[in-house]
């Protein structure tokens, strides 16, 4: 049962590659047959059965001039065989490559944008993430050419083996041995590769993040001035060493296997099938002695030519195994798939509501629990509360980056996930605190790829960068919005500072025409100053829109309709700023504290 599920695995991943390979370059399936071909033809047509033809005519005393001629003759596609190689290889072989890498990246890209956020927090699906990413790009071509290799091989065999039976049947025997030297030995230890992919992957995924952290600016300083270096040294240390152990306990098997797959694949069929030929001709005298070279010509092109094929078969075995990975990640379906189609939201929004909202991240480990709240068109709302009460969460769950596990959220009471998502994601303008700034110029990392007019674009530009108090610092700079915010590829280019990338993340949701503006912790980086204005113009800009925001200032809460204190994922109060400084509880204490270490 297990040999027919694995049958069906392989054949299975055969067709996806074959598919696969068909929508990004068909032409590759061509260009790698006719190769396997020309190869087969230099192998076998022109060294062995070519060879065999001269030896022949040369044994019936054929005219010295009429043999060069014939020489001349088999030379001539052996020029066009050669020719079509060093062109496969120095050029259509590399530029589809090309392709292909192009072509896989973008289906890797485009599936890696739709994944549900989930999955990067889930280390089972992540490993596969990582395998499919790594593999993907040359997994796929070697498998289509290794499936070619299989196809044409295998057929070169067969007619070699009719060839050699015609010869001397016994020494058919001699093939007996690469079948069993690959498909046994090498079978079994393509198994464990996989295995020992399987099983390092984990330790390979710490090693490169580790590796990662060390190159990347992000981190530098705090490597600079710490001792964390040591720390990510140790790490890396200890997944090196475990990635060690599970080479070591697998290393004596495969070496032994490694050992009978080559002494029965090469040394028993090579050393074997010569010293047959041998006895054969000089003892039995079965075989002329100017059959024997033809004789090995043949055992040798042909073995080579099954042991392509054979090779080829195993080295697909495994391949499937890679396969499989990728297609587990091609065809994952997300749980928010992004194309989600369905009803389009009627503006103006006048309602959302959440009803008995629950959700965790963790099985068991709830972050929000049982969360009602309705928010009205106008309405300014302001979360407040200790870290990881589930402020941020609760904003995620209304732009659908994640659904509830309980309870439904409803805009214009029609639960969201009824709307087609992406115009459901446009109805928000949102500046997050973990926002990141790409490396492209100002223009474009406020405007985020949603362009109109040149004229509008700039207008819009400089009024979010007005709204977000940065207008006269980008216009002092030299390129001014064309400014490039790396110096990873622009030496001209610039790196923000903290409280600079803040406001252009603000600027980038004031570019927004949104019904309902979201801004989680909008100014943890500002002095107080750019921070009292930065609210002054959130406010402003929402005016009738629907905000929600986040801040840990409550001075800048004060001027909300709603405050919402969020404590362990419940909203324990509610009330405006004035209502709830009168009941005297959480929020009320906290602010006062607040206000006690400015004055003090
Ligand atoms: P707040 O915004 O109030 O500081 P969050 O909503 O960010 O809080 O987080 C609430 C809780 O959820 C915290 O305990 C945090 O550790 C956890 N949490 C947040 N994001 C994730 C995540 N992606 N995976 C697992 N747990 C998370």
């Amino acid at each position: 049962m297990q040999v027919k599920n694995t049958f069906v695995r392989i054949v299975h991943a055969h067709q996806f590659v074959l598919k696969l390979v068909w929508r990004i370059d068909k032409r590759r399936i061509l260009l790698d047959l006719l190769e396997r071909l020309c190869n087969v033809y230099e192998f076998l047509v022109y060294g062995a059965l070519f060879t065999q033809i001269l030896l022949t005519l040369a044994a019936k005393n054929m005219d010295y001039d009429q043999m060069l001629m014939i020489i001349w003759l088999g030379l001539l596609p052996r020029v066009v065989t050669r020719l079509y190689l060093l062109y496969y290889t120095n050029t259509a072989g590399p530029v589809s490559d090309v392709r292909f890498q192009e072509g896989m990246n973008k289906l890797l890209y485009e599936k890696a944008c739709q994944v549900d956020l989930t999955c990067f927090e889930d280390s089972e699906f992540y490993n596969q993430y990582m395998m499919a990413v790594r593999e993907a790009k040359t997994r796929v071509p070697k498998m289509l050419h290794d499936i070619c290799n299989m196809a044409v091989s295998f057929a070169a065999a067969l007619l070699g083996f009719y060839l050699i039976w015609r010869m001397d049947r016994y020494a058919l025997l001699f093939i007996i041995m690469p079948i069993l030297g690959n498909f046994v030995f090498n079978g079994m230890l393509s198994g464990r590769i996989f295995q020992l992919e399987q099983e390092t992957i984990v330790f390979t995924r710490i090693a490169e993040y580790v590796n990662r952290t060390i190159h990347l600016a992000d981190y530098a300083k705090e490597i600079r001035l710490s001792n964390v270096f040591s720390l990510l040294g140790s790490k890396y240390d200890s997944s090196v060493k475990s990635a060690q152990k599970v080479v070591k306990k697998l290393a004596p098997m495969n070496m032994l296997l490694f050992f009978c797959f080559q002494y029965f694949t090469f040394t028993l069929l090579f050393n074997g099938s010569f010293l047959y030929a041998g006895y054969q001709a000089l003892v039995t005298g079965t075989i002329a002695f100017a059959e024997l070279a033809v004789f090995q010509n043949f055992m040798c092109c042909n073995t080579w030519n099954f042991l392509f094929s054979a090779e080829a078969a195993v080295e697909n075995i495994k391949n499937s195994f890679f396969i499989e990975q990728i297609e587990g990640f091609l065809k994952y379906k997300p749980k928010i798939p992004e194309d989600t189609d369905g009803l389009l939201p009627q503006l103006p929004i006048r309602t959302v509501t959440f009803s008995h909202v629950s959700f965790c991240y963790q099985k068991g480990r709830a972050v929000l629990k049982d969360v009602c709240l309705e928010l009205k068109e106008g309405d300014h709302t302001a979360l407040v509360g200790f870290n990881g009460s589930g402020k941020s969460t609760l904003i995620k769950l209304l732009l659908r980056l994640y659904d509830p596990d309980e309870g439904v959220i409803l805009v214009n009471g029609t639960d969201i996930r009824k709307y087609n998502l992406r115009a459901y994601r446009s109805l928000f303008s949102a500046a997050f605190q973990d926002g990141r700034i790409f490396a492209d110029t100002v223009e474009e990392n406020i405007l985020m790829g949603i362009h109109r007019t040149p004229e509008q674009d700039a207008e819009t530009v400089w009024r979010a960068l007005a709204l977000a108090g940065m207008d006269e610092e980008v216009r002092s700079w030299e390129h001014q919005e064309q400014t490039v915010l790396t110096r990873e590829f622009a030496k001209e280019g610039l790196v923000l500072s903290g409280g600079q990338s803040q406001k252009l993340l603000a600027a980038r949701a004031f570019a927004r025409d949104c019904p309902i503006a979201v801004f989680d912790e909008p100014s943890s980086a500002l002095d107080p100053i750019a921070e009292y204005r930065l609210f002054q113009n959130i406010l402003q800009y929402s005016g009738k829109r629907m905000l929600l925001f986040i801040s840990h200032r409550l001075s800048s809460v004060q001027n909300a309709d709603t405050v919402l204190f969020l404590e362990n994922g419940r909203i324990a109060e509610r009330g405006s700023h004035r209502e709830l400084m009168q009941q005297g509880g959480k929020y009320a204490s906290l602010y006062l504290k607040q206000a006690k270490n400015y004055q003090a």
